[in-house]
């Protein structure tokens, strides 16, 4: 995703509007990989504030994840929306230089800044539905789909006791 600034830069108070759809490659993630299942759809509004440029738009895509509970794929909805002020190097000042966004040609490459704010909107956990049901700790089986007869769940530690006791053991 490129932007070209060339035009906007000289009108002070306009703004453009772009469009993208980007495919993008599995990006690894920690020990997981993050796989696009689409192209990430991108609309971007820029703004000459005068000083900056100010780049906010709204991102989706489907993401293929897995499951943290019963480790199923399912595909992911992610949707969000960013903000950020893009500062030409000539205006910067120094210490802007460590945390500002600055570009220094009329055209630059906005993906990397894209991709951060995904990351940012990501879940810390995927759940395919939130009355999964995870897989059994005891047998693995997918507690969504089978019952098993393992009877470890929720015991109450207290009762647990209880019940050694009454056996005598
Ligand atoms: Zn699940
Ligand atoms: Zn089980």
């Amino acid at each position: 995703m490129r932007i070209n600034v060339a035009q906007l830069r000289r009108t002070e108070g306009g703004s453009e509007r772009y469009q993208f759809s980007e495919i993008f490659a599995p990006i690894e993630m920690g020990k997981d990989m993050l796989v696009f299942h689409t192209p990430l759809e991108v609309q971007i509004n820029l703004i000459n504030t005068g000083k900056s440029l100010l780049v906010s738009g709204q991102a989706n895509t489907r993401l293929a994840v897995n499951c943290s509970r019963c480790l199923r794929e399912f595909l992911y909805n992610l949707d969000f929306e960013f903000e950020d002020e893009w500062i030409p190097a000539e205006f910067s000042s120094p210490d802007q230089e460590e945390t500002a966004l600055i570009f220094e040609k009329d055209e630059f490459s906005i993906d990397e800044r894209i991709l951060e704010h995904l990351f940012l909107h990501l879940p810390m956990r995927f759940v395919c539905s939130p009355d999964c049901k995870g897989l059994c700790v005891k047998c693995g089986a997918d507690r969504n789909n089978t019952e098993c007869n393992c009877t470890n769940e929720d015991i109450d530690p207290r009762l647990e006791i209880l019940s050694k006791w009454n056996k005598g053991v």
